[in-house]
């Protein structure tokens, strides 16, 4: 942390303000919420009064058509592609007590960070589970992870190559730092920082984060003003649903993005919504305010209507049920097959057992990656392993405009496409090749440029017969 940088930090988070709104919003009458369900349904942007109100709903009919038009604008602005990565857990060193979380400095166990060597191997397991798409995650501590050593985690990462696959995009999900630690990891090539505020309800914060740099609010708060000034364009926020007012939390993340867009004109690039789980070295019960799955749900759909062009990131976290309900009404990227354990894939790998004491917190979603991506395509999905925007440039607004203008179809899909054909052909059995290969020639009439489309047909058919990879538009 430096001095000058938190005396620069402000808080844009007015917690009276979001009060306010949600009081109010609890008390929204019917024709108040069926007029913003309109205005969300002729894709009008709605006030922070809006969507207080709808979040707060028990409205079993408004809750109907919140889901109904989450949906709508997910398939309108996404199609039916869903985007896969994994987690890779570096290093488990922690100074901070966040009392949510099993790397927290008094949880008492064996902590360790990956050797080069070790990275290599995980990654060749992620490779061999299809992943083109890593989030490197690890714990706050300068002196066993310093940012050297992260750095040095992503160029091993980049500088692997397989027979077909490689990474292709390393995001980056650790501790709030430095401009001169976020200008390291742009100089690195990550893809997209990523950061939770874990609760924007300063008092929730000071109360779960027990000690450590994490416990300053504002210095959290205003991480992604420093990678931005840093030049890091691709920006993901998050909260962690359980810790405080979940509706507060919600209109917190919306205010947090419009505060990016006034000053970088570019607001959060993902949105993940993650849940809190069980942890070791925490007992679950000690927190007050679980989401339950319903609230979960519409408030997931909420975010879906107030920022349609924001990715949202749901992880393992999540069962199989309620992944499969969210993917319907607004999430666009999942993880699969993940570890949340440094070196739990190679653990995974020799049956050595993971998911116990060393593992940041208990996942649901226990499937391998290949059946869950299989699953995608029974349910109608596209599992795409696109990396193609961050590599063209097209980060920042860059990426907002190509949304918005409603051209992400003639690009996102053709990419899909190429890469679940590259998935199929390189990590799918016969059965799977088949299930693949009736998604892409349903798929492929609904690119609506001609020449893209005939591109993509073309460059299928040298990814089949070929064997040549990264095909991208
Ligand atoms: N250490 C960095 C930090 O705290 O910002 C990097 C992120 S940490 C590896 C990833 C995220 O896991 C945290 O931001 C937190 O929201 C989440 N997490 C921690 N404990 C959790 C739990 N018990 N259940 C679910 N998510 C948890
Ligand atoms: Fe450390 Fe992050 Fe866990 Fe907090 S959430 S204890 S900072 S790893």
């Amino acid at each position: 942390m430096k001095n000058d940088e938190l005396d620069k930090c402000e808080n844009f988070i007015d917690h009276e303000y979001i009060e306010a709104l949600l009081n109010e919003g609890k008390f929204a009458d019917n024709a108040f919420i069926s007029l913003a369900l309109d205005k969300a349904d002729r894709g009008e942007t709605l006030t922070h009064g809006e969507i207080a109100a709808l979040l707060q709903t028990k409205n079993p009919k408004h809750i109907a058509r919140i889901y109904e038009i989450a949906g709508n604008i997910k398939k309108r602005i996404y199609g039916n592609r869903i985007v896969m990565f994994a987690p890779l857990y570096v290093s488990d060193y922690c100074v901070n007590r966040c009392s949510y979380c099993s790397f927290n400095h008094a949880h008492n166990f064996t902590r360790r960070r990956l050797t080069m060597d070790e990275v290599r191997e995980e990654v060749k397991l992620l490779e061999m589970m299809g992943h083109k798409r890593l989030a490197v995650e690890a714990g706050e501590n300068d002196a066993e992870c310093p940012i050297d050593y992260i750095i040095e985690c992503i160029k091993t990462i980049y500088d692997m190559k397989f027979e077909n696959g490689e990474i292709r995009r390393v995001n980056v999900n650790i501790a709030a730092t430095t401009t001169e630690n976020y200008r390291k990891l742009k100089s690195a090539g990550i893809g997209t920082y990523i950061l939770f505020q874990e609760t924007y309800h300063e008092q929730t914060y000071n109360r779960v984060h027990l000690s450590g740099p994490k416990k300053n609010f504002a210095w959290h708060l205003n991480a992604f003003d420093r990678a931005q000034d840093a030049g890091i364009d691709d920006v993901g926020g998050g909260v962690l649903f359980g810790l405080g007012n979940p509706y507060f939390d919600a209109m917190g993340l919306l205010l947090h993005n419009e505060h990016l867009e006034k000053k970088y004109n570019t607001g959060f690039h993902t949105i993940s919504v993650p849940r809190l789980c069980p942890a070791s070295g925490m007992n679950i019960d000690d927190f007050p305010n679980p989401v339950d799955d319903d609230t979960f749900t519409r408030i997931a759909a909420c975010l879906r209507i107030a920022v349609p062009f924001t990715g949202m990131i749901l992880s393992t976290r999540e069962s199989r049920g309620m992944r499969k309900k969210l993917l319907h009404l607004g999430i666009s990227q999942i993880s699969a097959g993940s570890s949340t354990e440094v070196g739990g894939y190679v653990m995974q790998d020799k049956n050595a057992g993971s998911g116990g004491q060393r593992s940041q917190f208990l996942v649901n979603d226990e499937r391998s990656a290949v059946s869950i991506i299989s699953e995608l395509m029974e349910d109608g999905f596209i599992p795409s392993f696109c990396t193609a925007c961050y590599r063209s440039g097209r980060t920042g607004d860059r990426f907002m405009s190509l949304a918005k203008s409603g051209q992400i179809g003639n690009v996102c899909l053709p990419n899909a496409l190429m890469t679940l054909c590259e998935y199929s052909m390189d990590y799918g059995d016969d059965e799977f090749r088949r299930k693949s290969a009736a998604v892409i020639e349903k798929e492929i009439s609904n690119i609506n440029n001609e020449k893209i489309r005939e591109k993509t047909i073309d460059n299928i058919e040298k990814i089949r017969s070929g064997g040549e990879r990264d095909f991208f538009v």
